[in-house]
């Protein structure tokens, strides 16, 4: 069991959400071991939560007070079959991966940005994911063949992309079940044999920022362009800006998730301000975020990216 004996809380990327309360902490080595101890939070009747790298903003990977947290950052072992497909435990961390696969030439096409190790591969599921190579290839959910998931009720079980739970699990945040594995697409030929490894978790100290991501129908790109300009604007006042930012997610014909953006085919635009969390930011963070409130009511047609996100 964990508790914190001074102020150094468990909190997430974001540093707002934290948990100084005791808490169950569980980090297995394998996957077995990650459902053997999952089956018995359950008999138990634990409230359990899944953290990866904890990089959301969210809470979301806070445990509950008394609850068991199962940390996946052990469950890095990664295959390589014949076919170039990757094989890849929910723990390890998609740059992580990506780096591995590349002595290989191959590539995943769609990693997070940044250039440094943050997500892992269970996170950004639950995120949904894009990056700067979306512009082509769309959002990570593209590029998943199939995931393997365990649920109290039906225990493991291999959820494809055919399936309608995979796109409820997909950019869900929290899904209902936990993902123990991931099989994924990658880009480049492989004619090799079939190699395995275990990867090492990467702690990375990244600058401290917060960001509030808005996913809008391509066509509305302008409007939401128009717009966040004006919120950067207000924003300055409270936080340390940097300048906004916006990607483009090309539809690949195969829908979108709906956490992701709600009954949407096609291409999408992500844009967003964000800022360094200094002082100044922590005094205004009730101003910054009644101002992100008042924006995402009144830009209906935007989505917030709130998965990862304050
Ligand atoms: C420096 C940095 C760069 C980033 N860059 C990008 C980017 O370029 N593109 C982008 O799309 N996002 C980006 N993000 C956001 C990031 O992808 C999401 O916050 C993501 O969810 C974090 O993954 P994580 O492993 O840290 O998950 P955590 O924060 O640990 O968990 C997030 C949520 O996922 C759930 N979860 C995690 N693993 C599992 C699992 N195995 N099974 C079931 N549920 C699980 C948790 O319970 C929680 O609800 C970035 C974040 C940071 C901090």
């Amino acid at each position: 069991m964990c508790s914190s004996s001074n102020e150094e809380q468990l909190t997430d990327y974001g540093g707002q959400k934290r948990q100084g309360d005791h808490f169950w902490l569980f980090e297995p080595r394998t996957k077995e071991e990650a459902v053997l101890g999952l089956t018995r939070a359950s008999q138990l009747k634990l409230d359990v939560t899944i953290r990866g790298s904890g990089h959301s903003m969210n809470g979301s990977s806070i445990p509950q007070k008394n609850g068991l947290l199962l940390l996946t950052t052990s469950l890095n072992k990664v295959v390589l079959t014949s076919d170039g497909k990757i094989e890849a435990e929910a723990g390890a961390q998609l740059l992580v991966v990506d780096d591995y696969i590349g002595q290989f030439g191959l590539k995943l096409p769609i990693v997070n940005d940044g250039g440094d190790p943050a997500p892992t591969v269970g996170g950004f599921i639950c995120a949904g994911g894009f990056g700067v190579c979306s512009k082509d290839y769309g959002g990570f959910w593209n590029h998943i063949r199939s995931l393997e998931y365990w649920t109290p009720k039906e225990g493991v079980r291999c959820i494809t992309q055919e399936t309608e739970e995979f796109w409820q699990i997909c950019a869900s945040g929290k899904p209902k079940g936990v993902i123990l594995s991931a099989s994924l697409m990658t880009l480049g030929q492989y004619t090799g044999t079939r190699v395995e490894a275990t990867l090492q978790f990467k702690y990375v100290v990244h600058p401290n920022r917060i960001w509030f991501t808005f996913i809008a129908p391509i066509r509305k790109s302008a409007s939401l362009r128009r717009a966040l300009i004006r919120l950067d604007r207000d924003l300055r006042q409270y936080w340390e800006g940097l300048p906004p930012y916006e990607y483009m997610i090309k539809s690949q014909g195969r829908g979108t998730p709906d956490g992701f953006y709600p009954e949407h085919d096609g291409s999408l635009a992500a844009m967003g301000v964000w800022g360094e969390v200094t002082t100044k930011t922590a005094q205004n963070i009730d101003a910054i975020m009644e101002r992100v409130s008042a924006f995402t009511n009144r830009e209906t047609y935007a989505k917030r990216y709130w998965q990862s996100e304050l």
